[in-house]
């Protein structure tokens, strides 16, 4: 399966004096032998020339909101199409990803195979306007990403990129050209810490970033605080900082919580340090800190920074407009926001009566589910009725998107009931976090 379907790879020389192929895509530079695979194992010398493995190869696109990628300053609850490959390019111990991220681990079975056309008429069939390249990391994707990327472009569509950006400049060069947001991962300020437990570098991810902020394209920031590997106050600090100093006060900065996973078991991170950690960013400088993978009021809201007015309520993955006008100024003292791009927040009001309806109730820590459709369903048609508010929300899902992200949306909802259409099967998954993707 992974070798299957393979494709002559962008950004390598044959180095004739070595005998080997040279990748220049990432800074690992991996120098391959005649059928050697990259540290990736999406990528390997056949005959002296770099095959990429995962061209198309996906696992299932799932429809979720922009809010999911750590995105907060684009288009508040709009509508993604979320796609993951396999492989990456780092090998973090606490990777909330790894059963596709870790090529060893990959169940073939979740595994599907898309072409870029595919790709956008799945987006376009189900109006969807901006696709977002995520979960393991993009950055071994590269081939198709870019195909893919261009071809949206040329339909209307916008692109997501999410990442840890460990990738050399020439190829993020490429990126920068043809995607609209990027959502960078920086786990730490310490490459002490990305050498032993991702297995990367630090400078390249900083120099990256510098290149993205240098191109004026939308630009967040993200950091997973790890129990006992980048939670302290110093940690904090030294990351808002660097970003005050090198790409400037407004950019977003994200403080999400890990769970444990993978290799790295130590405890989930405390609502504490999250919270210290936005403390001391916003007393660095930083003019927007979130906070993510947590499930509490007011530590979301984006806040007039002229009047304080809240403009847009978030709660977990939910989001209210609140403030913003059509031309996301503040409605309260007209202030410009922060925010690009209109808002897609609006509730959805066609409601459709529902045939039957099951419960899920939010316990044990799960405040998030996604919604599997049976590939046979003709009616796509689902209702979300909040428990006990009784506000409802309505899904249609079109052919080659089977997969809803739900999560809760009030600090006191209990559960919610899944309306469904005559003849229609689902499964429901619990999700962990927004960074977990359970296949
Ligand atoms: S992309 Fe893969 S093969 Fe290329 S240098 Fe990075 S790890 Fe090695």
């Amino acid at each position: 399966m992974i070798r299957d379907k393979k494709k002559i790879a962008d950004y390598w020389h044959f180095d004739t004096n070595k005998n080997k192929v040279i990748c220049h895509l990432c800074p690992r530079n991996c120098q391959l032998k005649n059928g050697q695979d990259g540290f990736c194992r999406v990528r390997g010398n056949i005959e002296n020339t770099l095959y990429s493995f995962n061209y198309g190869k996906s696992i299932e696109a799932t429809l979720e909101t922009i809010e999911t990628e750590a995105v907060y300053h684009y288009r508040p609850g709009a509508k993604i199409l979320s796609l993951g490959n396999i492989g990456c390019m780092m090998a973090c111990s606490f990777c909330q990803n790894w059963q596709t991220s870790q090529v060893k681990h990959l169940n073939t079975s979740n595994v599907k195979l898309y072409t870029p056309q595919e790709v956008v008429d799945k987006a376009l069939k189900n109006n969807i306007d901006i696709i977002s390249w995520t979960y393991n990391d993009p950055v071994v994707w590269q081939e198709f990403v870019v195909e893919t990327s261009i071809l949206a472009k040329a339909n209307g569509i916008k692109t997501l990129y999410k990442s840890a950006l460990y990738i050399e400049s020439e190829p993020l060069a490429e990126l920068i050209d043809v995607i609209d947001i990027f959502s960078i991962s920086l786990k730490s300020m310490d490459d002490n810490l990305y050498r032993k437990v991702s297995k990367g570098r630090l400078q390249p991810v900083l120099d990256g970033i510098k290149q993205i902020a240098k191109s004026g394209k939308h630009l967040e920031i993200s950091q997973l605080v790890v129990t006992g590997l980048n939670d302290t106050p110093e940690d904090a600090i030294k990351t808002a900082k660097w970003i005050v100093k090198n790409i400037g006060t407004k950019i977003p900065l994200h403080f999400v919580a890990y769970h444990p996973s993978f290799e790295y078991h130590e405890p989930r991170t405390g609502t504490e340090k999250l919270l210290e950690a936005r403390d001391l960013a916003l007393a660095e400088g930083i003019e927007y800190s979130y906070l993510g993978n947590i499930y509490h009021n007011d530590v979301s809201n984006t806040v007039c920074p002229s009047c304080g007015h809240i403009l847009v309520q978030r709660f977990g993955l939910t989001v209210h407009n609140r403030g913003l006008d059509d031309n996301n100024h503040c409605t309260n003292c007209g202030q410009a926001s922060p925010i690009t791009g209109a808002a897609a927040m609006k509730k959805n009001t066609k409601i459709s009566k529902p045939h039957r309806q099951l419960n899920y109730n939010w316990e044990n820590g799960i405040n998030s589910i996604h919604i599997l459709m049976n590939e046979q369903n003709t009616s796509r048609h689902l209702t979300i009725q909040r428990i006990p508010s009784g506000e409802t929300d309505y899904y249609e899902m079109n052919e080659g998107v089977d997969r809803l992200i739900i999560s809760r949306s009030l600090d006191d909802e209990t559960g919610i009931l899944i309306g469904l259409d005559k003849n229609m099967n689902i499964r429901v998954l619990p999700v962990l976090d927004r960074a977990h993707f359970p296949v």
